[in-house]
């Protein structure tokens, strides 16, 4: 049966996900809302949506699922709003907020005893883009979505947020909010918090040295990449799962006073443990597997070392999504020719592996 779905903050998330609901559910019903007129604009000219408003509470008895794809600070003052609003019995409500205890505490309390359903979620995939102009259908593709049941979630609840977001091919995956706060509090928050003290440590010294800015190169640009994210989000993160960042803050601050000592007492064999484990470790990392992406979307070419040829692949690629391009220096055995290309997915894989192929003599290899 046809559904009508709610979302709630047609950006870069919610606009995402109303593409990737219209495509396995074209006969749904989707409504938005958005506080500013360009992107509800945006939305309904694209299609991604099929009636818009800047009311939120007008919209929300109509709906069998509301998508709240605010700022946290926003999203708990709707769910604070929807408890006071006539529904559908049986509604189910969730989010995309990127810190889950917050959240979930309050829709536990405001949402119980009442014929609503709820469970928080966080669709792990996203970029510095923000608005419906920067919707993307398949910007969820093999990403964790992370759904955090409660109390008022139940077992049908799951099953119908699978089937409604089977068209974000996203992988699926439950936790507790509590401990979706503290993983990501280490491996997602503590690292922005790292990356941005990196960069503005290093700003301050290259004042005093100048050569500093013009020596950075690729280890410092990895290392502080995610200090351009968008600063808004990140305080709201920060905010909200506070007491678990302050614990990885102090034991990190342990961790650099314990290398301090060894470097102070010139300890060589403590310093290359300390090098040769996080080596051992990040190699053991799924990370080092997938980078985000399956390794098995990924196309090798092995290709002459002459002017030109990256671009001639890349000009034959022209309208494929690449999500990465990585030029081997060395050719190791284990992998074939020099250029790496990665794709989102199967399809574009195949696509490009038939396009330089039938257009070049290079040997292209799919592991
Ligand atoms: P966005 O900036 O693209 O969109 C945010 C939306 O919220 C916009 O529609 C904006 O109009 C609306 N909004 C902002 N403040 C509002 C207010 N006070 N009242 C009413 N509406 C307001 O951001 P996004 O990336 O789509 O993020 C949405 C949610 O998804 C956030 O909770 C974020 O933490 C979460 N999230 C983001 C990412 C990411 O990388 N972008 C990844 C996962 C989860």
């Amino acid at each position: 049966m046809a559904k009508t779905v709610y979302i709630a903050g047609l950006g870069l998330i919610g606009a995402s996900m109303a593409l990737g609901i219209k495509r396995d559910h074209p006969d749904y019903e989707i409504l938005g809302y958005n506080r500013s007129q360009a992107s509800r604009d945006i939305a309904l000219k694209e299609g991604m949506i099929d009636r818009a408003t800047d009311d939120f509470a007008s919209f929300a008895p109509l709906a069998d699922i509301i998508i709240l794809s605010l700022p946290i600070k926003q999203t708990i003052a709707f769910i604070k709003e929807l408890a006071n609003l006539d529904l559908k019995e049986g509604v189910i409500i969730s989010d995309a907020g990127s810190t889950k205890s917050a959240i979930v505490d309050v829709a536990e309390q405001y949402l119980v005893g009442k014929a609503i359903r709820f469970v928080g979620a966080h669709p792990m995939a996203g970029s510095h883009k923000t608005g419906a102009a920067s919707a993307d259908v398949n910007l969820f593709e093999n990403a964790c979505y992370i759904f955090t049941p409660s109390s008022l979630t139940s077992q049908d609840t799951l099953e119908e947020m699978k089937a409604l977001l089977s068209g974000l091919h996203a992988r699926f995956i439950e936790i507790d909010a509590k401990e979706h706060d503290r993983v990501t509090s280490q491996i997602s928050h503590f690292p922005h918090i790292l990356a941005s003290s990196l960069m503005e440590q290093t700003a301050v010294y290259a004042q005093e040295h100048e050569m500093a800015r013009r020596f950075a190169a690729g280890g410092f640009r990895d290392m502080t990449r995610i200090a351009e994210s968008e600063p808004g989000m990140w305080t709201s993160i920060l905010l909200s799962n506070r007491e678990t960042i302050l614990d990885r803050i102090e034991d990190f601050k342990e961790r650099l006073d314990e290398i301090g000592q060894a470097i102070s007492k010139g300890d060589e064999e403590q310093i290359w443990n300390f090098f040769n484990q996080a080596r051992e470790q990040r190699q053991a990392m799924e990370i080092h597997k997938r980078g985000g992406v399956d390794s098995s979307y990924d196309l090798y070419v092995d290709v002459p070392d002459e002017e030109n040829v990256i671009l001639r692949i890349l000009e034959l690629l022209r309208g494929t999504s690449l999500v990465n391009i990585h030029i081997n220096e060395e050719n190791r055995e284990d992998i074939h020719g020099i250029l790496q290309i990665s794709f989102k997915n199967a399809q574009d894989l195949e696509r490009a592996e038939h396009l330089i192929t039938e257009n070049t003599d290079y040997t292209v290899v799919i592991k």
